[in-house]
């Protein structure tokens, strides 16, 4: 998998079934939903944002976003799977509910996310899942986050300023 989107599209299709399967009409919004990787800068795991267009027929979307941090698939799916519960939720109540309410808990126990509603973990069968998806899907690709590659130019650059200058020192000595 070249790259964490692509490992989360594949996880995503994985995902799909644990919602329909517990009555939750995730076929209506699926194709709206985006997954993207970046950066928070808060010390969130992910978040959903809710969008609906302004066509004449206006769309629900839904944009989830995984924090880089996120650094196995375990996690990440665990992730994934709480930020689509936001979705359905938006899907079912829009913004007339608390995030983490009743509405979002009843969602989140029905496909196996377990603990602080505010921090889902996987249950014992949600974990079995999990681990068979990750065997089928593969490694979770390591993507350097720009903090982290621009560090490694930094040393790269200062290395090179040093290799540089010891050859020029060499050559007038
Ligand atoms: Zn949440």
């Amino acid at each position: 998998m070249k790259n964490k989107e692509a490992y989360l599209k594949v996880a995503f299709q994985k995902v799909i079934p644990l919602f329909y399967e517990n009555g939750f009409p995730i076929d209506e919004i699926a194709e709206n939903i985006g997954i993207t990787c970046t950066d928070i800068r808060k010390s969130w795991d992910g978040y959903c944002q809710q969008t609906i267009s302004d066509d004449y027929y206006p769309e629900e979307k839904y944009q989830i976003v995984i924090s880089n941090s996120v650094d196995n698939g375990f996690n990440a799916i665990e992730v994934l799977i709480h930020e689509v519960c936001h979705s359905i939720q938006y899907h079912l109540y829009q913004g007339n509910v608390k995030p983490h309410g009743k509405e979002f808990k009843a969602i989140a126990e029905a496909v196996g996310l377990t603990g602080r509603m505010t921090q889902t973990y996987a249950d014992t069968d949600l974990k079995i899942k999990i681990r068979e998806w990750e065997k089928d899907i593969g490694e979770y690709p390591h993507q350097h986050s720009l903090g982290e590659t621009l560090e490694k130019w930094e040393i790269i650059l200062t290395f090179g300023w040093i290799y540089l200058l010891t050859m020029l020192v060499n050559n007038f000595s």
